[in-house]
């Protein structure tokens, strides 16, 4: 039986289709009777919202800018716009030897970001040291009230995540399999979550990507790893290893992966198997100038990542997106030479369209850490990404 809506749910209604209206708007701002034609909603109930936003904080006025030369008089309409700082996250994003911290307002844009070196320990020592940093990075922000503006803290690490985000449930690379949340609100007094790296990254290509709807994210950093993304949503599985490809096991190879096992594709196509210990600049000039050597490594890279890819859109024929921190070193000729590789090995006459190059290299990771909190904010204003 379908259910009859309640007066209060209509009034919800208006108020989170007036929200989300001024959000799309961004910078530029709507006036009250943009707002009423858009939406087919009364100026009267336009103007009750608008106050009750206001009041609530969710949205700015000001004056239209002046640009009347006609001499009219009268009063100048107002433009709404969202306040884009009326909540804040934070994403800090755990690596071996550093800490990444950014604070994002609601349009997902920095606030603030701050690197801070450090060796990952796996004890209470380095978690209180990390949270007291956090908490620095939040007061060095100036907030007021930040308890009520901050909305929450995704802490990103190379590891996957329980389906609430409370515990690490694979961590063999930072070597913290079973880490509880608990480790960082002990000391933090804010609602806080682990994200999956690759799962972070995704989600930041999703949010500079509206068009998007499905498609296999490989994260090309110091680790491979990767997330499938099916109607913009990340699919992490029964057991939240989908899109482990990393450990998938190309023939011919040999080398010990983190993961206990020998010949995974992280030991030949992750950015620490391609680099070792060379600055990823030089090695790219390298590559570029046509030195021998880096050249051979480069071509060697690609060789399997074109066997990656070309097994996995065998099985799932959709976008593949070349992430990660060696995404912008990608080239045209190079995406070129990956699709001749793998039309060498696949039965299909495949066409050049269907890898793609992270449009959000920089801080994706941070940015995907904090991102599940707006997100979810915005869900409930009304705005859906
Ligand atoms: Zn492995």
């Amino acid at each position: 039986m379908k259910k009859s809506i309640t007066p209060g749910q209509i009034k919800q209604n208006n108020r989170n289709r007036i929200y989300e209206c001024i959000y799309r708007r961004g910078t530029k701002g709507i006036s009250q009777q943009e707002i009423s034609s858009a939406l087919n909603i009364s100026r009267p109930t336009v103007a009750y919202n608008l106050r009750e936003l206001e009041e609530d904080g969710l949205i700015i006025k000001s004056a239209l800018p002046d640009s009347n030369q006609s001499g009219q008089s009268g009063r100048k309409p107002s433009i709404w716009s969202a306040d884009s700082d009326y909540k804040i996250a934070v994403g800090v994003e755990i690596l071996i030897n550093e800490i990444k911290i950014i604070a994002i307002n609601l349009y997902g844009s920095k606030i603030k970001r701050e690197v801070i070196k450090i060796n990952f320990t796996n004890d209470e020592k380095y978690y209180k040291y990390i949270s007291e940093r956090v908490k620095n990075f939040i007061d060095s922000l100036n907030i007021h009230d930040a308890s009520r503006k901050i909305l929450g803290i995704g802490f990103a690490l190379q590891g996957l995540v329980s389906d609430d985000g409370k515990t690490v449930i694979y961590g063999e690379i930072l070597k913290c399999t079973g880490l509880k949340i608990e480790v960082f609100t002990k000391w933090l007094d804010y609602p806080c979550i682990f994200v999956h790296e690759p799962d972070g990254a995704a989600l930041s290509e999703l949010w500079v990507s509206p068009e998007l709807t499905s498609a296999i994210y490989l994260s090309l950093s110091v680790h491979l790893g990767g997330a499938v993304i099916y109607h913009r949503k990340i699919l992490n599985g029964m057991h939240r290893h989908s899109a482990t490809f990393e450990h998938i096991q190309p023939e011919g190879e040999n080398n010990l992966c983190y993961c206990g096992k020998r010949g995974c594709f992280e030991t030949v196509c992750s950015m620490s198997a391609l680099l070792g210990d060379d600055d990823p600049e030089d090695f790219f000039n390298h590559v570029r100038e046509g030195r021998v050597n880096e050249s051979k490594r480069w071509a060697k890279f690609l060789d399997y990542l074109a066997k990656l890819i070309a097994n996995l859109h065998l099985f799932i024929d959709t976008k593949y997106i070349l992430g990660g921190h060696l995404a912008p070193y990608f080239t045209e000729n190079d995406v070129k030479i990956l699709y001749d590789k793998i039309r060498e090995s696949t039965p299909f006459d495949e066409n050049d369209d269907f890898i793609l190059i992270s449009r959000m290299p920089s801080h994706n990771i941070t940015i995907g850490a904090a991102l599940p909190y707006i997100i979810n904010f915005l869900k409930d204003a009304g705005v859906s990404y």
